[in-house]
């Protein structure tokens, strides 16, 4: 039984991944696959897209036409069931109120995390993005480079399915031959953005989204991800297979019930389950993680958010991928006599160098596309087309007046009409009425055009977190605080998107709507509502100003791990997600390669039949994986199944279960 209670947890596991959504989801499926037992321990409630998907209602069905609410902020269909900019019972602190100092927090609270309702723009970092001091003296150079993780990145793509193109552009790199799926027909809109804006040198290209366009190719990709694995290639293959593809027809905010999009639910999860070898529990809030007296993570404390009370489970090694300040959170709160500043702190680095994505909008109304056909145009739900930072060259030259580039994702077109669809268009009609107005509404429809910048930030020392003295959340675990200021490079970036996006809808004879901010503060969104916060517990090749070496593991304590975008020493243009799924792919094999290294108990509890075992040499391994491992998975998980006593902690440490017993408060005066 794969869905279990802190009762029916085992006693000891390979390894714990504490979150469920892209990070934590990557990280269990490359460990299960390869046969580690893993526990994941998710706060939030279970979450079935098959059964829960709102795909194809249509708005008129919803309460107040499916508009956005504070408590569904994007809208009511919007797949997070609980979350948002708001969590009822888990504050945070802003240390500024102030529109520039302003930090607002998304937190997706069920499995699967923002995995559920995210856009799925998938683009790679390029050879540049992992070297940003070295090219221009600002920010942190990463400890690896783009070769170290390109492998991963393909496997990635290979496993998730991602649509895109290779066009040889500079620091946009390519997949290798067969990762990519090919990229759907761009719409009217798409191709007219195209043509203008390479009459102004600015050049749109496929997107790259995890969207089925095609069916994976589930005879090839699995031994491409799996060598010398044949249970987990069976299992990837079948998983493959029952994917269908995209209808382009519903909004995969909404999620998506036929698993054409990547979801963490539906896409790294249900082949590691199958694998046998994991273990879920939800409403399972970690607050702590526990140390050995050797020093070394043997665990972590967690509130059974049904019952209120403390927890514990055990591993060998522990993977925080909470999202980046919840891992933070996390790490900040494990305080302990060798650890007075927080787990994995020595640095005093930890919750330094938050970042977000430079966000700026500019919107338009074209009227070569006014009055065109109706037609569905709801495609796959955006980025047919983007535009990659172009600028390396005036960059260099030190033409633009600030550090770093950013891309353009942009749409129109027809979608679905809603509540919104018709309202607004005063400064166009100068306001209609009746027979006027359903004429104008069909003259405008279809004729507006978006451009969203989304561009890179530096790390600086005005952006971290740290835990509040005194607030504290309904568990009694101490939150954060936040700090956040943007430097001079962001302001003139988003000033410089402005102008950008001004003069493409000038090219395509159209008019903006809004003022264009020439003033950067007044046109970059507020930190972190783009939803791409990285940093926090920063990679590095020096132990005394990073947390985490290349491998995503802390200095301090080499078996814990955060996996999350915590980790990111910078934060390129690019959306991070894939980035955080390759770099917990490249971790958990890094893992694996360490767990094979120690043999001796590996794999420690039985799994399913047929499981290779880790530890022995690939020609063995491909051997015993014939013959099948005949050990019956435990499928109840619950108190009549066996239980399996080895110690797989240290000499000396206790493994231990507490059930129950004391409640919130208790834990406030612990972590206080
Ligand atoms: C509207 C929106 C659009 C986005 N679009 C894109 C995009 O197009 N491309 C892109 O690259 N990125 C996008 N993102 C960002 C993307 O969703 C995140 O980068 C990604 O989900 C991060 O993965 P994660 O696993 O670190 O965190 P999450 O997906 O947030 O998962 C973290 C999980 O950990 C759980 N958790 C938290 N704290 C604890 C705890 N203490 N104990 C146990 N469990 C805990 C949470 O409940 C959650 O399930 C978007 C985000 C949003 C909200
Ligand atoms: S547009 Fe395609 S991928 Fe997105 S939810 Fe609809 S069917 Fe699924």
């Amino acid at each position: 039984m794969p869905f279990v209670t802190p009762k029916s947890q085992r006693d000891a596991y390979d390894v714990i991944v504490v979150g469920s959504g892209a990070a934590g989801g990557q990280s269990a499926y490359a460990l299960c696959m390869e046969g580690a037992k893993v526990l994941m321990l998710e706060a939030g409630r279970s979450y079935s897209p098959a059964t829960e998907t709102p795909m194809f209602q249509t708005p008129d069905l919803a309460p107040l036409a499916a508009v956005g609410t504070p408590q569904k902020p994007f809208g009511f269909y919007d797949a997070t069931v609980d979350g948002g900019w708001d969590v009822p019972g888990e504050p945070y602190v802003r240390a500024s109120e102030e529109a520039a100092g302003r930090f607002e927090w998304w937190r997706a609270r069920m499995l699967g995390g923002r995995t559920n309702h995210w856009g799925r723009i998938s683009l790679r970092y390029g050879p540049y993005d992992f070297k940003p001091h070295s090219r221009d003296g600002l920010g942190f150079d990463w400890p690896l480079g783009y070769a170290d993780i390109a492998p991963y990145y393909d496997k990635v793509e290979l496993l998730i399915g991602v649509y895109g193109s290779n066009e040889g552009l500079e620091n946009t790199p390519a997949s290798s031959p067969g990762c990519l799926l090919p990229p759907p027909k761009p719409l009217v809109s798409d191709l007219l953005i195209a043509q203008r804006a390479k009459r102004l040198g600015i050049p749109a290209i496929p997107g790259h989204r995890a969207v089925l366009t095609r069916p994976l190719d589930f005879r090839r990709s699995p031994a491409r991800l799996h060598p010398g694995n044949v249970m987990a290639q069976k299992i990837l293959a079948e998983d493959m297979r029952s994917r269908a593809t995209c209808i382009w027809a519903t909004p995969c905010g909404r999620g998506c019930s036929i698993r054409a999009n990547y979801q963490s639910t539906t896409v790294h999860l249900p082949p590691a389950l199958a694998s046998g070898n994991l273990d879920i529990t939800t409403e399972a809030m970690v607050y702590e993680v526990t140390l050995g007296r050797d020093g070394r993570a043997n665990g972590v404390s967690f509130v059974d958010r049904i019952t209120g009370r403390q927890q514990q489970a055990t591993a060998r090694v522990v993977i925080l991928a909470a999202s980046a300040c919840e891992s933070v959170r996390i790490l900040l709160n494990s305080k302990s006599a060798q650890f007075p500043q927080g787990l994995a702190n020595s640095s005093g680095r930890l919750g330094r160098y938050l970042m977000d994505t430079v966000g700026s909008t500019v919107s338009g109304q074209i009227p070569l596309l006014e009055s065109l056909p109706p037609l569905n145009e709801d495609a796959a739900d955006g980025q047919q087309l983007y535009v990659p930072w172009w600028l390396y060259r005036d960059q260099r030259a030190g033409k633009l007046g600030f550090a770093r580039g950013y891309h353009i994702e942009f749409g129109g077109g027809k979608r679905m009409p809603d509540y919104g669809t018709a309202a607004g268009i005063e400064w166009l009609t100068g306001g209609s009425y009746g027979v006027k107005f359903k004429q104008d509404v069909r003259r405008y429809y279809g004729s507006f055009v978006y451009f969203d910048g989304r561009g890179e930030m530096i790390p600086n020392g005005h952006s971290y977190c740290e835990i509040d003295p005194s607030v504290k959340d309904k568990w009694g675990i101490p939150v954060l605080r936040f700090h956040w200021r943007w430097s001079e490079h962001e302001l003139r970036q988003a000033a410089h998107m402005q102008r950008t996006f001004a003069n493409i809808i000038e090219a395509m004879d159209g008019q903006t709507h809004g003022v264009v901010q020439t003033d950067g503060a007044r046109a970059i969104a507020p930190g972190r509502s783009i939803i791409h916060e990285v940093g926090g517990a920063i990679m590095g090749s020096d132990p005394r100003t990073s947390v985490t070496n290349p491998w995503c593991q802390t200095w301090d304590v080499p078996n814990l791990f955060v996996t999350d975008g915590a980790a990111f020493a910078s934060n390129a243009d690019k959306n991070p997600t894939l980035t955080i799924m390759a770099l917990a792919w490249r971790a958990a094999d890094h893992i694996l390669a360490r767990m094979r290294r120690r043999t001796v108990r590996f794999p420690l509890v039985r799994r399913a039949p047929g499981t290779l075992r880790p530890g022995l040499p690939e020609r063995q391994r491909a051997r015993r994986s014939d013959r099948g491992v005949h050990r019956p998975a435990r499928r109840d998980g619950g108190r009549n199944a066996p239980r399996r006593r080895e110690s797989i902690t240290p000499p000396g440490v206790r493994v231990s279960i507490a059930h129950g017993g004391e409640h919130a408060q208790a834990l406030s005066h612990r972590l206080a």
